[in-house]
């Protein structure tokens, strides 16, 4: 996506070999317009397959989401990272290993939101060795629910996340590849 490249090239920093931070855009600052387009392009991507829900993690992943949910017309549900106590009764959970905090988290999501009836499409920011996306993947089978893929926003080229997930037979696409950081300069596929 020419426009997201663009931008990740203007606004991005490498801030070492293996972290972008975009939080001019994406990550803290969030540009709404960015963002339209960015579900535009999902909705594109993935418009031969009938979803019926968005699937995201808290926080970075749900204006992401938000903005892919309004294009399809469907219903955006995100994983949480605590169980609240709002949440009662069955819940759907995970355990994901955080890259940016170097410790494991468990996701969950409450039953009521996902079932057997639902084709699901997974959206993340960014996709590195495919821990969040993977563990989201996880939530929807433990639902009984149909996968039609994974959109990223940004996808780290360099790390291990395209092949886990396309060894599992998951599809995937990302609107922005990274093929390194090395020596403070994005280089973009
Ligand atoms: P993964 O689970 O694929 O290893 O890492 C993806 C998650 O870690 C994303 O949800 C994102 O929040 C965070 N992440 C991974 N790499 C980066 C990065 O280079 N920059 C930022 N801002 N977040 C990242």
């Amino acid at each position: 996506m020419e426009l997201l490249k663009e931008r990740i090239l203007k606004d991005g920093v490498a801030v070492s070999d293996n972290i972008l931070k975009v939080d001019s855009f994406l990550n803290h600052q969030i540009d709404g317009n960015l963002m339209l387009e960015v579900g535009k392009e999902f909705k594109k991507r993935f418009e031969n397959e009938k979803i019926t829900k968005i699937l995201t993690i808290e926080a970075s992943g749900i204006a992401v989401a938000i903005m892919t949910a309004l294009q399809f017309d469907v219903p955006m549900v995100f994983a949480k990272k605590k169980k609240p106590s709002t949440i009662t009764g069955n819940v759907l959970t995970s355990k994901v290993y955080s890259f940016t905090k170097d410790t494991y988290y468990d996701i969950c999501l409450s039953k009521e939101f996902l079932d057997k009836n639902d084709n699901v499409l997974i959206v993340d920011d960014f996709l590195a060795n495919g821990h969040a996306s993977l563990g989201l993947a996880d939530l929807v089978k433990e639902a009984g629910a149909q996968l039609a893929g994974i959109g990223v926003v940004i996808e780290k080229g360099f790390q291990e996340g395209r092949s886990k997930i396309l060894e599992k037979g998951i599809r995937l696409e990302s609107l922005a590849i990274v093929e390194s950081l090395e020596t403070n300069k994005i280089n973009l596929k």
